[in-house]
């Protein structure tokens, strides 16, 4: 499909991230008013709660758009999410009849604050990108050990926390904690050392299980995908992550992109996963194109510093799609409720500079890497800002995700001090 075109002349740029194929679903606020949900267009926000009170959407008898979060629409099914796309297509597309209603509704994005665009029911982070744990591996274990006997049966994954998801541009503390060097006996509680990033993409389930789900059921469930930051803290996650995996390494923050971007809208940039290297069992089986061409960058930039690019990659290069990763999670009996946030696992491509962390691009530190401004960096520093990417590159048009970035502050001085 080529691009559609809206009467909101920004967003029929071919490079812009917003035009009306993507209709990606935030939440913003203007100075002095409340948090309300909107969709971008072109460089403009259209206040989708303020359409929905005019009578310009009306996709039942209750209204959807009165609180601070997508979940509401989430709940309502795949039919009504359909419906809106349709609603605002059809308000935002050129030669409008409604374009002189619609117009007053639009806020520049240059003037509004973006806030966490769903309430995050639970949070599950994967291991599931096979560079990123073959490297990882290799780092740990040597290559003749480097993937789990399991990983390539079952995504891999653990049950993170959904109190410490943020938006965007929140910044993040450099987290203390407890920190075992192979030269002491004895641990020490210190501001973490080896702080870090992982580059993944975070889907979002839209309808509700209860029990084993197939994987074409999860696809369905799957509501739309955010870029996401899982903050790392190598040196406690080191100590810590025996027998039962990470803990307090994961639990500082996990950033996302303040734009949902729909299934529908990635709809197009659908691919197959790689070849698979045993068959996997019958109910993790591919059976339609899951993995999506988003094309992925991470950037660095020291405090007043510009940025350098650190790694670009790709999502299709993941061996496990988010599909696979909610039906597996569903397995057990586990619920899923509206709102479950899945993270992807980091995301690494095949090459030096395709890798999705700090840990695998700097090889644990052995390696530092040398920024556009000639500094080194093993780890983030305090005062980096990271940044992740995100673009689908269709035909004459880019569908974006909007950035998902956070600035790295000084460990306090005394966590206990009251
Ligand atoms: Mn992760």
């Amino acid at each position: 499909m080529p691009l559609m075109k809206s009467w909101v002349a920004s967003a029929n740029d071919a490079n812009h991230p917003f035009p009306l194929n993507n209709l990606p679903y935030g939440v913003f606020s203007t100075a002095g008013s409340e948090p309300r949900c909107s969709v971008a267009i072109g460089d403009m926000i259209l206040d989708v709660s303020t359409a929905e009170a005019e009578g310009l959407i009306t996709l039942g008898d209750e209204p959807l758009f009165d609180l601070p979060f997508w979940n509401p629409l989430m709940e309502q099914g795949p039919a009504v999410w359909a419906a809106l796309r349709e609603r605002l297509t059809a308000l935002l597309a050129k030669g409008s009849k409604e374009q002189n209603k619609v117009e007053p509704l639009l806020v520049p994005q240059a003037e509004a604050q973006l806030h966490m665009p769903f309430a995050v029911s639970e949070y599950t982070d994967f291991y599931a990108g096979k560079h990123h744990a073959t490297n990882v591996g290799t780092m740990f274990r040597g290559p003749e050990n480097a993937l789990p006997p399991n990983w390539l049966h079952i995504p891999i994954g653990y049950n993170g926390r959904a109190s410490s998801v943020v938006v965007s541009g929140t910044d993040i503390r450099r987290p203390w904690g407890q920190l075992k060097s192979p030269d002491h006996d004895r641990p020490a509680f210190l501001p973490s050392r080896r702080f870090d990033i992982e580059l993944e993409m975070g889907a979002i389930v839209g309808t509700p299980s209860d029990g084993p789900i197939t994987v074409q059921e999860a696809d369905d469930h799957i509501f739309g995908y955010v870029l996401l930051n899982d903050w790392s803290a190598r040196d406690i996650q080191a100590w810590e992550y025996q027998p039962l995996g990470p803990f307090q390494a994961k639990a500082t923050a996990t950033s996302i992109s303040p734009w949902i971007v729909t299934k529908a809208a990635l709809d197009p940039f659908r691919c197959d996963a790689p070849p698979r290297e045993v068959e996997l069992l019958d109910h993790l089986k591919d059976c339609r194109p899951m993995l999506y061409d988003i094309e992925l960058e991470v950037t660095m930039a020291p405090e007043g510093k510009p940025a350098s690019t650190i790694a670009r990659t790709n999502y299709k290069e993941m061996y496990y799609s988010s599909a696979q990763q909610l039906a597996h999670h569903t397995t057990s009996g586990c619920p899923m409720n509206v709102g479950d946030l899945l993270g992807s696992g980091t995301i690494s491509g095949p090459t030096k500079d395709s890798r999705g962390s700090l840990l695998e691009l700097s090889w644990g530190g052995k390696e530092p890497i040398t920024l556009d401004t000639g500094e080194t960096r093993s780890f983030i520093e305090d005062g980096d800002t990271l940044t992740l990417k995100g673009a689908a590159r269709g035909d004459g048009y880019t569908i974006g995700f909007g950035d998902c970035t956070g600035t790295v502050l000084p460990a306090l001085e005394d966590p206990y001090a009251r």
